[in-house]
């Protein structure tokens, strides 16, 4: 206890009353992220609201060694920003706004607690699309979706957030500011010292700023809904549209079972009839449909495709959308959700192989496989109706172990955070794991910033 006292009246000290909260003041929404696996309040909660409050706040928990949990949006689903027991909380909510946008660089440069749908506007009332785009829009913040590395809807065209990330500015665990707010686009001058932080889960350093790569805006929009009798069609599909429709922007499977589901929930029916594979095709910066029409209509000749509908207004485009997002799934109790990468021409056989796997276990599960096809990534919705701890690392060790046999990732865009930890080295080998530790022993000698997280034990 009085180690607890002499570490508060030395944050007390740093900080203002307003950046500050310890007791009773932690709201209970600092226990956990969006996967609620978070059990913990912290003992401290900071809200800084400049790099040196955050520089100052880190150098004291050093000094102490109080480890360190940093939180975003909460949006997170696995697990990453979940306070841990003795920890203190660095909360960036209230380092937030857009600092400039440079119309000739198209670079936007912005502190890391801008929630995306905010940095989002700024972009497009200044003419440029900010790429980085995920259902979480209106909570996740931009450090959070760097530290993370955050995929979603748009990776096909422009890449993961590490795609778009031309500089940044972090603090280490000891205090020490790194300011690396490139906004060249070339500039070969050593390491690129900002991969350390992208994706690093908050375990490398507090992300405080960054500069954004922006787009042109790109003006129309056309939207198919395809229907396909099975996966190596999609897969012909798939390289069919990268080569002939420009500006391909999305392309979305969804398995006959989430499609029927999701549909339900939604009200809709959308198809006369069933088909085992749906998929969304977006194109973008076209000025009408024509071109996805005339492109399905030859798909639909070679027999690649059993049936399309265009979207023919943005009310009918959201429909679609309404079913990939799946509202439904919120719903279904017990789900649980997997964020898996395997390469695109193997997808089909992996989801049978994993489904068999999981009824081999629970016969009456409810499986259903949709994802970025464009980008490999498969997401699974399970649920075995039970949820428990051992229930839930049952279900993992299916799934994972089928995600090793394929030579996949365990992870394509939510990250590792806790939930996932365990299972890390079915997708990084002895000597990765060896070299990220030694990494991390580097920047964090002390080991305060979020432990426990991303790294299994040595
Ligand atoms: C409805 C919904 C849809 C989603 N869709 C997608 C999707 O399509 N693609 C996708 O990739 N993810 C998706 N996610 C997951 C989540 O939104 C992303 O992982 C997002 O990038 C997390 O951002 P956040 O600000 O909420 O971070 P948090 O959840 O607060 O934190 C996530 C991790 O980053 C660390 N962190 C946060 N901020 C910083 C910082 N400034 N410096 C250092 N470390 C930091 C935390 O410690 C933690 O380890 C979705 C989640 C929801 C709820």
């Amino acid at each position: 206890m009085p180690e607890v006292n002499a570490f508060v009246s030395a944050l007390s000290q740093a900080l203002d009353d307003s950046a500050l909260m310890t007791g009773d003041r932690i709201p209970a929404r600092s226990r956990s992220d969006a996967s609620l696996s978070g059990r913990h309040l912290p003992i401290a909660l900071v809200r800084p609201t400049s790099v040196e409050q955050v520089s100052a706040t880190l150098r004291i928990c050093n000094d102490h060694r109080v480890p360190v949990v940093t939180q975003g949006g909460m949006t997170g689903l696995a697990g990453g920003a979940n306070a841990i027991e003795g920890s203190l909380v660095l909360s960036l909510e209230r380092m937030s706004g857009v600092e400039e946008i440079d119309t000739a660089a198209g670079t936007m440069t912005l502190k890391a607690g801008t929630v995306l749908e905010t940095a989002q506007k700024a972009a497009e009332d200044a003419g440029f699309l900010l790429p980085i785009d995920l259902g979480s829009r209106g909570s996740c913040q931009i450090g959070g979706n760097i530290a993370t590395n955050a995929g979603g809807i748009r990776v096909i065209r422009h890449g993961v957030t590490r795609d778009n990330i031309l500089g940044l500015e972090a603090v280490l665990a000891d205090g020490t500011v790194i300011s690396s707010l490139n906004r060249l686009r070339k500039n070969n001058t050593g390491y690129d010292l900002k991969q350390l932080f992208i994706g690093s889960e908050g375990t490398l350093g507090v992300i405080t700023r960054a500069v954004i790569r922006l787009q042109p805006l790109p003006v129309g929009k056309a939207t198919a809904l395809v229907a396909l009798p099975n996966y190596e069609n999609a897969v012909q599909l798939l390289a069919k549209a990268q080569a002939g429709l420009v500006g391909l922007s999305a392309f979305e499977i969804m398995w006959q079972s989430y499609f029927g589901f999701a549909s339900q929930g939604e009200g809709l029916k959308l198809f006369e009839r069933s088909h085992p594979f749906a998929v969304i095709v977006e194109q973008s910066g076209t000025p009408d449909s024509a071109a996805l029409e005339n492109f399905l209509a030859m798909m639909f000749e070679e027999g690649l495709i059993e049936d399309a509908l265009i979207a023919q207004s943005e009310k009918e485009a959201r429909q679609f959308w309404a079913v990939r997002e799946g509202a439904a799934y919120d719903r279904l109790p017990h789900l649980i959700n997997f964020d898996v990468s395997i390469s695109v021409g193997r997808l089909g056989e992996f989801a049978d192989a994993c489904e068999a796997a999981i009824r081999e276990g629970y016969p009456d599960a409810h499986v259903a496989f949709f994802g970025h096809m464009g980008d490999s990534n498969l997401h699974i919705a399970v649920a075995v109706g039970a949820s428990d701890p051992a229930t839930l690392h049952a279900v993992d060790g299916i799934v994972y172990g089928i995600v090793r046999d394929f030579h996949g990732s365990i992870s394509a865009e939510h990250g590792i955070g806790a939930l996932k930890r365990d299972f890390l080295h079915y997708s990084r080998s002895p000597e990765e794991l060896a070299l990220m530790r030694a990494i991390k022993q580097t920047l964090d000698p002390r080991g305060i910033l979020n432990p426990g997280k991303l790294l299994p034990p040595a």
